[in-house]
Parts: structure tokens; sequence; C-alpha cells
């Protein structure tokens, strides 16, 4: 056959374009990389298809993209057998770019800082990313059809010269690019590896990686995983894969607490496995990550976008081929397909907490540690969210356990109704918690910051009350010893501090001389001023405490008869130290005081 020259400029509007795809697309110029080679897919993608619908026949080769680095030529090349193009389809595709969208785009942006709008995809300028990083890129090409190949040599201002007719053995498409001298880089090895992981280790078509100083022997293996495990259906994968996706895809060799395998069609349209990680329990780094495809070509790192802002904590992967290849955060930002996509993946997330809740109940308790937090913040800030996973809400009780409030409640229905006690703190409420055990009743443990919020939302939404084990007595634990009244060492006792109301009640347990109650109401108050005071300095105790003085005591009995003021005073503090720590002045008179009571013991 004879070869046959044609020659022309791309168009005039092209040339501007040039210098502004250089310009503008330079913070991301690895990019390139990921636009061509994911046309080689396309092009393969599509003689599959043609295949798989019986308009092509006797294909018998395995598809395959290669990517040769050649230091000593330039030259980096990416063939790929696919469907090719004809003559007429290269003065189509490749001599017309999208200009009508790409003009526009220059019109509207120039001289603004385009960078990260990109325009690379979006306005089909994919092939001549090329020219971010080569001086000159030639197009070798056979159509699947009997058309004779065709080579495109294009430089950088524009000009490019097409020879018909040209020597091509198989099927498929050579890009060459010519590097610019300073951009040599992209021939190494280790820096092909590094892009092609990041773009295209998801791509659907196998991509081999040859360096022209590679040793014979190197082991040749595809790059990518062309299968990728979100692409499957959840029932044909095993933890164990899910697990090592998670490890490989994160480089976190911390097992995540459990997946979610999103498939999600119609209206939307999107595949994805999300992971919920193990959080260390400083969540000094609770950020999580969802790296965005679109159709197995990596688009994004972290879209915070797609996730409601209150799981942002959630690993994973999406793959949704309704977004455009280039997404910029304002379209993020205003898109009301990914809202959507955000309210469906909050769903998804609910029902699985409700169906680890229902069907693995021992593991869900040990997750639970993990999840607390982040399950009632999104409680408190999803009605919906909170409305679905409400019956799966666990407490941890203080002997360990985790129950749901309506476990509580059914459990203690006969001794309290509608009432969970609960304390903050193991050990200053020790005693109160030894003594609601010792009459059947648990005590919630509710020491997180989260807590004081999540109260209200359930105690309005379930009609119940919380109380903490020192707001006031519970009737199980009074005992029934005879009534004392004795003004003057009330007086004593008042005298200790402000505002205290001193009363004489038994108590079942006589070990204890004296206890003091905070009404719930006055605590949560106090509590809720100390979190907005800057410095967060103890108040003094509120009006509303309560000195309980137990007269089946010996200590009491004895001081209701010699009203030892020093004795009294140490009662007191005894009794202080289960509601709050001590500010330095009482911790030192307290210790003086303790120390002088063991002298006179002696
Ligand atoms: P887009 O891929 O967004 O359509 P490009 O500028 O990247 O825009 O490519 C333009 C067209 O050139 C493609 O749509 C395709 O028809 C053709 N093309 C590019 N690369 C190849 C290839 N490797 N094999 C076959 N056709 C290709």
């Amino acid at each position: 056959m004879d070869e046959k020259v044609t020659k022309g400029g791309i168009s005039v509007e092209t040339e501007h374009l040039f210098p502004i795809i250089k310009k503008w697309l330079y913070s991301e110029k690895e990019i390139f990389l990921r636009e061509i080679v994911s046309n080689a897919c396309d092009a393969v993608t599509k003689l599959k298809r043609l295949t798989s619908l019986g308009q092509v026949h006797d294909i018998d080769e395995d598809y395959k993209i290669t990517v040769t680095a050649d230091k000593d030529a330039g030259t980096l090349t990416v063939s790929d057998n696919g469907i090719g193009m004809t003559e007429e389809e290269v003065q189509r595709y490749i001599c017309n770019i999208a200009l009508s969208g790409a003009l526009e785009f220059i019109e509207k942006y120039e001289g603004d800082d385009g960078a990260d709008n990109g325009i690379i995809g979006h306005f089909g300028l994919g092939f001549y990313s090329a020219f971010m990083v080569s001086d000159k890129v030639e197009v070798i090409t056979k159509s699947f059809t009997d058309a004779p190949a065709v080579k495109w040599v294009g430089n950088e201002s524009g000009q490019y010269e097409i020879t018909s007719n040209y020597e091509k053995e198989g099927r498929g498409t050579d890009i060459i690019m010519y590097l610019n001298d300073d951009e040599n880089d992209f021939l190494n090895r280790s820096t092909l590896t590094e892009i092609l992981n990041k773009y295209c280790s998801f791509m659907p078509v196998e991509i081999f990686l040859s360096c022209s100083d590679d040793k014979e022997d190197m082991e040749v293996k595809a790059i990518n995983d062309t299968n990728p495990l979100w692409q499957k259906l959840s029932s044909d994968c095993t933890e164990e894969e899910y697990t090592e996706f998670y490890n490989k895809v994160f480089s976190d060799y911390r097992d995540p607490l459990f997946h979610i395998h999103i498939n999600a069609d119609y209206p939307l349209n999107f595949k994805g496995i999300l992971y919920f990680p193990r959080l260390n329990q400083n969540y000094d780094n609770i950020e999580g990550q969802v790296k965005l495809y679109y159709n197995q070509v990596f688009v994004s790192d972290n879209i915070k976008e797609v996730l409601p802002e209150y799981l942002l904590m959630l690993k994973g992967v999406i793959d949704c081929p309704e977004l455009p290849l280039n997404v910029s955060r304002s379209y993020m930002q205003n898109s009301q397909y990914i809202k959507r996509m955000a309210t469906h993946i909050s769903k998804k997330v609910a029902d699985k907490i409700n169906s680890l809740y229902n069907t693995e109940r021992e593991s869900y308790e040990e997750m639970w540690k993990d999840m607390k937090i982040f399950c009632e913040f999104a409680c408190l800030r999803d009605q919906k969210f909170y409305d679905k996973v409400k019956g799966s809400l666990l407490m941890e009780l203080t002997d360990g356990g985790h129950v749901t409030i309506d476990e509580y409640l059914e459990e203690a229905k006969e001794k309290h109704e509608k009432v969970i006690y609960y304390a903050n703190d193991k050990v200053s409420s020790a005693w109160y918690i030894k003594m609601y055990n010792d009459m059947g009743i648990k005590v919630a443990l509710l020491d997180r910051g989260i807590d004081t919020q999540i109260m209200p939302l359930l105690e309005q939404d379930k009609d119940i009350r919380f109380k903490r084990v020192d707001s006031e007595l519970d009737e199980s634990l009074k005992g029934d010893g005879e009534v004392v009244e004795d003004e003057e060492l009330s007086n004593i006792f008042k005298s200790f501090g402000e505002g205290i109301t001193v009363k004489f009640e038994s108590l079942k347990d006589s070990s204890v001389p004296a206890v003091i109650n905070i009404s719930e109401e006055s605590r949560r108050f106090a509590d809720m001023m100390r979190m907005y005071s800057m410095d967060g300095k103890m108040p003094p105790i509120p009006n509303e405490s309560t000195l309980v003085l137990n007269p089946s005591n010996a200590v009491i009995k004895k001081l209701l008869d010699n009203k030892d003021e020093a004795i009294a005073k140490q009662v007191y503090t005894l009794a202080l130290l289960s509601q709050r720590p001590l500010s330095d002045t009482e911790m030192n008179e307290f210790l003086k005081s303790s120390y002088s009571l063991l002298e006179k013991l002696l």
C-alpha cells in the first residue's frame, strides 16, 4: 500500500488551548497518564462490547494495555489492543478536540486560577493532556475493521501530520509521547509505578509496565486488579477478602470493625465498600478517607461530600459512573446527586448497625466501645438516623455489661419505672454503685462528654429520666431505723458549706455515716456552666445539696451525743469525696485533720 501524507493545523483556537492546558494543569501533571491509560481501557471495553453483541468475531487475544518507558528514546508509550481508529476516526476524534466546550471554558476562566476545576476530561481534552509533558505525540492505530493503519503526529504548537496506510501489525493503538527534557522522571519505574498504582489500580483491563532498564528476568505481572471487590456481589465476598482489601487500599494494618457493601441502583447508581475503622481511643486521627472512582478509574482521594459530616471517620471506596471524571469541589458541594448519595450511605450505615445488633449481639457489644461516640453523635445530628438506630443504642453498665434502654427498664420495672440510674465515674461513686447493686439495681456508666448531650434526647424521646446515683436516695436504699431530729448537730454540719440542707435518714447500709445528694437538675446545670466556663474550675456545690446523716451508723449515733465538730467535719468531707474532687485547700485541711485524728487514736 502507498503511504499518503496529509498535513493540517489542528485549529487556530486549539493553539490558544495548548498553553492553557500546560499552565493550568501544572499542579496535577501526572494525570495525563490516567487519561491516556483510561482511553486505552475504553478502547478495549468498546471492543469487548462489540464482541459480546456479536458484531465482531474471532478476537482471540488477551486484552491488555502496556506502558513502556524508553529512556534512550525519551518516550513513554501506552499501547492497547482495543478497538483502534480508522483514518476518518482519527480526523474526527483526535484532530478535533471538543472545542466548543474547551473554548467556553477558556472564555469563562481565563485569568482565573482554574487548576482545581480540572478541565481535562470534563471537556474531552483527555488525549491532549499528553501535551502537558510532551512536545510531540504520535498515535499509531489500526481499527478492528479491515481499514489500514494510520499514524498521526502532533506537536505542542498544535500542528499535525497524518500518514495513511501506515504499517502496523496488530489491531489497537499506540500513543507515543516524546517527553519534554524536564519530564524525564516519567520514565522511571518508581515514578510510573506510583502513578499507575494511584490512578489505575482497579482499571478493568490488565496493565503491564515495562521500563528500558528493567532486568530481563523480571516477573511480568499486571499492576492492577481488574475485578475489584466492590464490583462483586457481597454474597460472593468473604470477610477475609474485605479485610485484605481494606488493609491494602488504606495501608492500615489494623482490621476494620465492620464493612458495608453498597450496591445502589436506580435512581442512584453507585457501588462501594465503606469501612468503620478501628480508632485509637485518643481519637487523634479519626478522619476517614473515601476514594472516588469512575468506572474503576481513580478520580479523587478524599471526597468528604459523599458522606454525611457525622460519618467522616468512615474509610472506603465509591465507584460512581454518574459523576464527571473530574469533579470540582464546588460541584461536589452543590450537587443534589451527591447529597442523595450521602443520605443513602447514612441509611445503609444505620441498617448495618441494626443488623449487627440483631444478629451478632456479642461482637456488637465489643464494637460498641469504638462506635458509641460516633453513633451517638450521628443521632444528635440527624433525627432520621436516630429514629432508625435508637433500638440498637447500648448503655454500658458499671458491671461491664451492655444493655439497651428498653432492656434496662424491663429488668428494673418491679423496683422503679422510667428511671435509669447512672454514674459518671466508677471510683468516686463506688459506694453508691455497690449499694444500688446490692439492692438489685443496675447502674449505667455514662463517662463520656457526649453523654450529657445524648441524655436529654433519650429522656424526651422515651419519656424517661436519667438520675445520677447520688442525686437522690431511692426508696429501696432507705432503712427503717428510728426517726431522729437534732438541730444542734444539723447546725454544725450546715456551718461547713453554704446552703446545705441537713436531713436524718436511716439507710439500710449502716456502715456509711453520711452521703450528699444533689438534685439531678441543679447538678446538670452546674455541669453545663462548668463546660462553658473558660477555666473549667469547679463551681461551689450548688445550693440544692442535701447532706443525709444516717442515724443507723455508729459514728452518727456518737455525734448525736457528743457533737464533736472535728469528727463531724471529717464525716462531711468523706461524703463530699464521692460527690466531686476536693479543692487544694479542702484536701490540705482533710489531710491535716486525718493525721491529727490518727494521733489521737494512738
Ligand atoms: P474523551 O476520552 O473524553 O472522549 P479524549 O480526548 O481523551 O476525549 O479522546 C477523544 C477520542 O479519541 C475518544 O473518545 C476516542 O474515540 C478516541 N481515542 C482516544 N484514545 C484512543 C485509543 N487508545 N483507542 C481508540 N480510540 C481512542
